[in-house]
């Protein structure tokens, strides 16, 4: 499908909505949305995946208790989308591994380890925007980085 002009918070709440069955009682979601921000060109079934793979992590990071964190905001000439959670976040040495194919730390069966490397080639190849981590302990966020005017291929 063709890029379209779209409101990143339509993707999120529909995401959400259609996470809602595996988001547990112990968890608070939290929407901290910019309703200012201008839509964006964008493959919007794809950012709706790379939405998808980031609140799954999230919600599999805190194991059914905290705050997730769904924040967007504009950084100069892109709109950024933060996903956070207060789960025991990554740790320093696998901050690089984590994007790479097949990585993972879960149990055989339970993770693919393709989530984030799949998010990476939409946002990063698909849009020209960037995906990047900041994580200590209670404070984990997902950034997705996107241009407001450059049109993807
Ligand atoms: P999978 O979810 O199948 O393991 P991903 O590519 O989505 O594969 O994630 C790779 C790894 O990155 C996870 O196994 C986990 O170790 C780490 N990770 C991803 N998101 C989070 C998060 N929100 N908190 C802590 N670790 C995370
Ligand atoms: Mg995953």
């Amino acid at each position: 499908a063709p890029f379209q002009w779209i409101d990143v918070h339509d993707g999120l709440t529909s995401t959400l909505v259609m996470l809602s069955g595996k988001i547990g009682k112990g968890v608070r979601v939290v929407k901290d949305f910019d309703r200012s921000l201008p839509e964006i060109p964008a493959y919007a079934g794809e950012l709706n995946q790379v939405w998808t793979n980031l609140i799954e992590n999230a919600l599999g990071a805190m194991g059914g208790e905290g705050t997730l964190t769904i924040r967007t905001g504009r950084n100069n000439d892109r709109v950024l989308v933060e996903i956070g959670d207060t789960g025991p976040g990554v740790p320093a040495d696998l901050r690089e591994r984590i994007f790479e194919p097949f990585f993972t730390t879960k149990p055989v069966g339970e993770g693919t380890g393709l989530g984030l490397d799949i998010s990476w080639r939409i946002v990063a190849n698909r849009h020209h925007g960037d995906l990047r981590v900041t994580s200590e302990p209670g404070d984990t966020r997902f950034q997705v980085f996107l241009p407001l005017t450059e049109q993807p291929e």
